[in-house]
């Protein structure tokens, strides 16, 4: 039932990003409902079967230098890790030439610099709120464990080609370490002869997103949050400055003193007709979870040439990657599946990994991504009762925390922690 009082806030997507910003914004007292198409938790959600690293380690954006000619060779290999559907259609090519403007060496700095930053306050909150959770809850909650990542390359040439990007993201605050392919292999004994080398970031965490999000989920309800599921919005009146806002969801009108835009890979159908310009692509990634994994890694470990991360949970072992640009296509391209595991059985050789046993999950997941590859966060000119917090792309579950909470204090007025210019949704205009 939808509360027929407005609430002071109402947020659109119950994905990872709306139920962070859900519980921030409730606990400085405001009166929250979040409305969700589906369900809080579901799989149709990105946040549901994603690989849960919580990694400063990403902090050089994936629109870099040298990513352009690399895509490029990838681009229509119906297997590679990079794949666009139609690039023609309506947007994407545009979207690539942005894409494209945002891979030079200065950008590429700037936005590392800028994601370092909002990375690491976010790591922060993250090792706090999984104390606290551990401290009331009892035990590990979610399965957050706080023991890094390692990278594996069977290739010098990949090693080297990854150490730039360590060396680039060390410049703002992320540790590293280097490691000889024996030191891996010390690290994870199942990883083949072959590999050549590694990196471990110590200062990286992992947990299991789906639970995560029931956590926050829970936590959001404590706070008096109210959640609205299986209703869609429809259009958005964001309205005048000191006036009232109003959503018009498939169960009715809801008004609200203001609305946030969390709905992920959506958010720009959400969005339509406000004259926003939110260059967001639906970036697909798979995921398939094992339940009786033939290799259990200690920490989770990005295989490197594989472009595929395995990492352990509570509940299995999950093996996902690729970014393919197809819309919001929901369809699951098994051979693009099948060529992940493949990849990852050549890091893994002892392993069979085969998508199509009866103990593997298979999912697919939209990533929302920006061309520049920065989140979208803040108030557009156009519309002070609005507050986007979108474009997360790979990594939402990472960034979680601290875009709750300088959602939670734009919606307050106060200073955020971080400085949002980067993420302005106006950049585009
Ligand atoms: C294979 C893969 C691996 C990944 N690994 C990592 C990782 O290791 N670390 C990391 O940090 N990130 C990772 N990511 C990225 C991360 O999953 C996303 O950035 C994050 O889940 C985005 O969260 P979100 O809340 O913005 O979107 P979503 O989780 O997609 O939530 C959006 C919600 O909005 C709802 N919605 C949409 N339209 C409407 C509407 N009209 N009305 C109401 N509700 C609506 C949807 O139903 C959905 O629940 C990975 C992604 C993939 C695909």
């Amino acid at each position: 039932m939808i509360d027929d009082r407005s609430p002071d806030v109402l947020i659109v997507g119950g994905g990872v990003i709306g139920m962070s910003c859900a519980w921030r914004v409730a606990r400085q007292g405001a009166r929250v409902t979040v409305v969700e198409s589906a369900t809080i938790g579901d799989r149709l959600a990105c946040s549901y079967g994603n690989q849960g690293l919580v990694c400063p380690s990403h902090a050089v954006p994936v629109a870099a230098p040298g990513v352009v000619a690399q895509g490029l060779r990838w681009l229509f290999d119906p297997t590679g890790p990079l794949y666009i559907r139609r690039p023609w259609r309506a947007g994407v090519l545009r979207w690539l030439w942005r894409f494209a403007r945002a891979s030079t060496p200065a950008r590429a700095e700037a936005g590392t610099a800028a994601m370092a930053e909002l990375l690491l306050r976010s790591a922060g909150l993250h090792a706090r709120m999984a104390g606290a959770a551990a401290a009331s809850d009892g035990g590990r909650p979610y399965g957050y464990a706080a023991d890094g990542v390692l990278y594996a390359f069977l290739t010098q040439e990949g090693l080297r080609h990854h150490l730039e990007e360590s060396r680039q993201a060390a410049r703002y605050g992320i540790p590293f370490q280097q490691l000889t392919g024996d030191q891996v292999r010390q690290m994870e004994p199942a990883l083949s002869p072959r590999v050549a080398g590694g990196v471990l970031y110590p200062g990286d965490a992992h947990l299991d997103s789906r639970s995560f999000v029931r956590w926050l989920h829970a936590q959001a309800i404590d706070a008096g949050v109210q959640v609205v599921e299986q209703t869609d919005v429809i259009r958005l009146q964001p309205g005048r400055p000191g006036g009232h806002a109003s959503a018009l969801t498939s169960r009715g009108e809801i008004g609200a003193g203001q609305i946030v835009i969390a709905a992920g890979a959506w958010s720009p159908r959400v969005a339509a007709g406000l004259g926003l310009r939110l260059p967001v692509q639906a970036a697909k990634g798979y995921s398939i979870t094992f339940s009786r994994p033939p290799w259990r890694p200690r920490r989770p470990v990005n295989l490197g040439e594989a472009r595929a991360v395995a990492t352990p949970l509570p509940h299995g072992v999950r093996i996902g990657g690729t970014l393919e640009l197809a819309g919001l296509d929901r369809s699951i391209a098994l051979r693009r599946v099948q060529a992940i595991l493949d990849g990852a059985g050549r890091v893994v050789p002892g392993a069979r990994f085969d998508a199509g046993s009866a103990d593997a999950e298979v999912w697919h997941g939209l990533r929302p991504l920006a061309p520049d590859a920065l989140p979208i966060i803040g108030r557009p000119r156009a519309h002070p009762n609005l507050v986007l917090a979108t474009a997360h792309g790979m990594l939402g579950v990472s960034l979680a925390p601290a875009t709750g909470e300088a959602v939670a204090a734009l919606i307050a007025g106060n200073r955020p922690a971080v400085d949002l210019r980067p993420y302005s949704p106006d950049r585009f205009a």
